[in-house]
C-alpha cells in the first residue's frame, strides 16, 4: 500500500492540522490526571469538535457523524495524536453509538445519540463481573421481566467511569436455561436509577478510574433493551467501519520515548550519563515504537484496501503496544533511579518530570489486562491467525 497522501487526503490532513493547532488545548503535564478533571479541561475542545461535526468520525452523516473513510479517520487520529490533542468520546462513540445505529429503534436513537454527539453524556460499560472477565459469557447479573420493565440484580466490576457516567451499556442474563452465549440481553441502564450503587476502586497508581456497580431490584424499562432479547452477545460485537489501527497509541509511544530521550539529555538527575546499557535500552524502545507504528499501518491497510475488519492483526497490535508501553515505563523508571519511588509531585523534593514516569509505570500494569488480556490476545493470534489447535 502507498501511504503517501492522495491530493484529497493531503488537503484533509491540512484542514485537520490547522483545526487542531488553533483549537486543541495545550498538552496536559499533570502526572496523575483524574477523569473528572480531564473532562472539565476538555469541555471547550469537545464543543469545538461537536460544532465541526467531528465527535464521531466513523458514524454515518444521517446520525450526526462525519462519515469519514477509514483513511480519513486514520489521518484524523494521527493528527490529533501528533499534536497530543485529547481524544473525545471513548466507548460512547466507539461502541455505544454504532450498536444503537445498527440495532436501536428510532426512539432509542433519538433518545441517546444526541447526548453522545454533543459530548455531554458519559457512558460506561457494564460487562465484567467478579466471575466473568475473559470468559465474559459466564456473566450472572440477572434481568427478569416484570410487566413493562425488567428487574435487575447483580454486580459489575472494573467499570471505568461508572462514577461519572449517566448511562451504562449493560449485559445481563435473561435466560438461564439457554446455552451461555444465547441467554444474554443488552440494555441501556440509567446510572441514577433507584437500586444502582457505585463503589470506587482506586488503582495501584492512586487514581480513581474504575468502580464496582451493584444492582438491587433495579427497574429498567423494556424500551431500553437494545436489539432482541437474548441476542445481546451478538450485539456486543457490533462496530461500524471504525478505524482500528490504534495509531494514537503508536504515536504516543514514540512521543513518550522522545520525552525520555529529551529528559536524559537535559536533566542532571538522569542516571543515563555514563550508562551505556541504559542508553542502548532507550534506543531499543525508540525502534520498538517505530515497529508499533508499522503494525498500525498494516491494520489500516487491511481496512482501507480489503474493506474487512482486522482480526488477529488487531490482537497483534494490542499485545505489542501494551507490552511495549510496559517496557518503555520500566526503562523510564531506571532512568530516574531512586526518584522512581515518588509517584507524583512531592513537597520539598524536585521530582523529575513531576513523578510522571512513576505514575506511567504503575498505570501501565493494567494495559495488558484492560480490553482483553495478553494471554487472550495470544490465544486469538495462535488459533485465528496461525491456525494452531485449541489446547
Ligand atoms: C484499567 C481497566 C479498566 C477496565 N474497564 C472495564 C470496563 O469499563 N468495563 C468492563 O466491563 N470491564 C472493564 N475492565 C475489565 C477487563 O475487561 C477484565 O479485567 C479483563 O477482561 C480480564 O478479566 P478478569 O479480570 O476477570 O481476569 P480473568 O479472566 O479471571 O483472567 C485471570 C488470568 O487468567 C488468564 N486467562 C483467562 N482465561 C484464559 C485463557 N482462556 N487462556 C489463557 N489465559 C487465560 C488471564 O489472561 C489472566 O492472566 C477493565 C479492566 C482494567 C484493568
Amino acid at each position: 500500500m502507498d501511504f503517501h497522501d492522495s491530493p484529497e487526503e493531503a488537503a484533509f490532513r491540512k484542514e485537520v492540522r490547522a483545526f487542531v493547532a488553533a483549537e486543541a488545548p495545550k498538552p496536559d503535564t499533570d502526572a496523575r490526571p483524574g477523569m473528572q478533571g480531564a473532562r472539565e479541561r476538555n469541555k471547550a475542545w469537545t464543543k469545538k469538535l461537536a460544532d465541526k461535526g467531528w465527535v464521531a468520525p466513523a458514524w454515518p452523516k444521517e446520525y450526526g457523524g462525519a462519515d469519514m473513510s477509514v483513511m480519513e479517520q486514520f489521518i484524523f487520529n494521527s493528527e490529533l495524536a501528533e499534536a497530543r490533542a485529547p481524544r473525545i468520546g471513548g466507548i460512547a462513540t466507539a461502541f455505544v453509538g454504532p450498536t444503537l445505529i445498527v440495532h436501536g429503534t428510532d426512539e432509542q436513537k433519538e433518545k441517546f445519540l444526541p447526548g453522545i454527539l454533543s459530548g455531554e453524556d458519559v457512558w460506561c460499560q457494564g460487562y465484567s463481573e467478579p466471575g466473568a472477565g475473559s470468559d465474559l459469557a459466564s456473566l450472572q447479573t440477572r434481568a427478569v421481566r416484570d410487566g413493562d420493565d425488567f428487574v435487575v440484580n447483580g454486580q459489575k466490576i472494573w467499570t471505568s467511569g461508572g462514577h461519572i457516567a449517566k448511562w451504562m451499556i449493560l449485559l445481563t442474563r435473561t435466560d438461564v436455561d439457554a446455552p451461555k452465549h444465547r441467554g444474554i440481553t443488552y440494555f441501556v441502564a440509567d446510572m441514577k436509577a433507584p437500586g444502582v450503587s457505585v463503589r470506587p476502586l482506586v488503582n495501584m497508581a492512586g487514581t480513581h478510574e474504575f468502580n464496582e456497580v451493584f444492582f438491587e431490584d433495579v427497574r429498567i424499562p423494556a424500551s431500553h433493551v437494545i436489539g432482541e432479547e437474548n441476542r445481546g452477545w451478538y450485539l456486543a460485537q457490533t462496530t461500524l467501519s471504525f478505524e482500528r489501527s490504534n495509531i494514537g497509541g503508536a504515536v504516543g509511544a514514540r512521543q513518550n520515548v522522545e520525552d525520555y530521550i529529551k529528559f536524559a539529555k537535559e536533566e542532571p538527575t538522569s542516571t543515563l550519563r555514563n550508562n551505556a546499557a541504559l542508553k542502548a535500552e532507550l534506543m531499543d524502545r525508540f525502534i520498538e515504537a517505530g515497529v508499533a507504528g508499522v503494525l498500525s499501518l498494516k491494520i489500516v491497510s487491511i481496512q482501507a484496501n480489503e474493506g474487512i475488519a482486522p482480526g488477529h492483526e488487531a490482537s497483534v497490535a494490542k499485545l505489542y503496544g501494551t507490552e511495549l508501553n510496559q517496557r518503555i515505563q520500566r526503562t523510564g523508571l531506571k532512568m530516574v533511579g531512586m526518584y522512581g519511588q515518588l509517584n507524583g509531585k512531592t513537597e520539598g523534593v524536585d521530582v523529575p518530570m513531576n513523578g510522571r514516569i512513576t505514575y506511567a509505570y504503575l498505570r501501565s500494569i493494567a494495559n495488558t489486562i484492560e480490553g482483553g488480556t495478553s494471554e487472550i490476545q495470544r490465544n486469538i493470534i495462535a488459533t485465528r491467525g496461525l491456525g494452531l489447535p485449541r489446547g
